[in-house]
């Protein structure tokens, strides 16, 4: 039997990466709704359009096609925008396209339809309390912001791009404001999620954890 299993908690909480251990390891489809908004943020910051601009931005989206492919690839019509929609500046740009509700309403009924069977496991801000509120798993992943931005210049470096330290933790604490104190569905714990604080955790560890708690679901 397969459930639907929602992981949501603020940036570089590691959301992503243990969803796709997960996955892996239970042979579930992972939709990382994240790479979504960095979609419309980058297509946003392409076409020039102000982020007040409501109107411009529906009718763009009204002809955006976005793709997440089984393997953790991200096509912006038709274009793979994997690693491009990666940087700070597309990072904190899709905080901001998060917080307009025409935005947010057309993404979640994408997300929703791509859901529609069981054997998910999807990440984000609004996955347990708005896009998957019947999720039988409900995770709320994270971590101190020192932890999160360490893991972020660990990963960069990794990826051979230069960070500083100040610099990544400045970016998460400001989308970690933006995200809890937007109007339309802020970053919030659903009531029936379960918290896990992955500060003193490896990624083994929270993947662990989760697949006993999955066990327990099925
Ligand atoms: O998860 P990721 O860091 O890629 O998300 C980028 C931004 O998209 C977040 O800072 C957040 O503002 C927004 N987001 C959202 N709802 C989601 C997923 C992401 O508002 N379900």
């Amino acid at each position: 039997m397969k459930i639907n299993i929602a992981i949501d908690g603020p940036s570089a909480s590691g959301k992503s990466t243990v969803a796709k251990q997960l996955c892996s390891i239970l042979n579930y489809v992972h939709l990382d709704t994240g790479a979504m908004y960095r979609c419309v943020a980058l297509e946003v910051k392409r076409k020039n359009i102000d982020i007040e601009d409501v109107e411009s931005i529906v009718e763009m989206l009204n002809s955006t096609k976005i793709q997440l492919t089984t393997d953790g690839k991200v096509y912006l019509n038709d274009e793979d925008v994997t690693d491009i929609i990666r940087t700070n500046e597309i990072s904190l740009l899709a905080s901001d396209v998060s917080t307009i509700k025409e935005v947010r309403e057309h993404l979640v009924a994408l997300q929703q339809k791509m859901a529609q069977d069981k054997g998910f496991i999807m990440d984000g801000r609004d996955i347990g309390t708005v896009v998957l509120p019947d999720a039988e798993l409900k995770i709320y992943l994270t971590a101190s912001v020192e932890a999160r931005a360490k893991r972020r210049y660990l990963e960069n470096k990794e990826r051979g791009l230069e960070s500083n330290l100040q610099t990544l933790k400045n970016e998460i604490l400001e989308r970690d404001y933006q995200d809890t104190h937007r109007k339309y569905s802020p970053l919030k714990q659903a009531t029936d999620a379960v918290v896990v604080d992955s500060t003193e955790m490896d990624k083994d560890d929270v993947v662990n954890y989760i697949l006993e708690l999955v066990k327990d679901k099925i």
